[in-house]
């Protein structure tokens, strides 16, 4: 899919969003949703998105909705590097298709990264163990 085209109501993560479809789920308020990414590209590697924007990506969010997500995303950041005690975090977000995104519903990635850890593929490899996830949740939940 490109950069421009129609949101798809049946993308995953508004599956995720309508509760049609599980996820590990790390906080949640009235306009975003933070859960576990999963296929993870290091330990902790948790996805944010806005919940009533039918936003493909960056250039079609409102302004107010993407200040509430990117201040989600500082809040989880904050408790990642407080539950988990990475060496980094990067922050990521792909714009169509060719700059690497795969799900079309906007999403921001806050990835750990662990000194002398390879970063895992992009949204590839095997599905993460889902009680491993439970868990790096649990403690990124207790540090929000
Ligand atoms: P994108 O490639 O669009 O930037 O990122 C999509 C992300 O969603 C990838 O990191 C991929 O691993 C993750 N992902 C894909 N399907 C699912 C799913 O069903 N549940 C969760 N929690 N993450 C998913």
């Amino acid at each position: 899919m490109s950069l421009n085209g129609q949101y798809d109501d049946d993308n995953i993560f508004a599956k995720i969003i309508r509760g049609e479809m599980p996820c590990v789920k790390v906080y949640e308020d009235e306009h975003t949703l933070a859960f576990m990414d999963v296929f993870p590209q290091s330990e902790g590697h948790t996805l944010v998105i806005p919940k009533n924007e039918k936003a493909r990506n960056l250039l079609e969010v409102g302004p107010k909705a993407l200040g509430r997500l990117i201040g989600t995303v500082q809040r989880i950041s904050r408790a990642v590097n407080t539950a988990l005690s990475p060496d980094g975090i990067v922050v990521t977000q792909f714009n169509g298709a060719p700059a690497g995104q795969t799900v079309f519903h906007l999403h921001m990635h806050i990835i750990p990264r662990y000194e002398g850890t390879t970063l895992g593929g992009h949204a590839s490899g095997e599905m993460a163990d889902m009680d491993k996830l439970n868990v790096l949740a649990e403690k990124i939940k207790t540090a929000l």
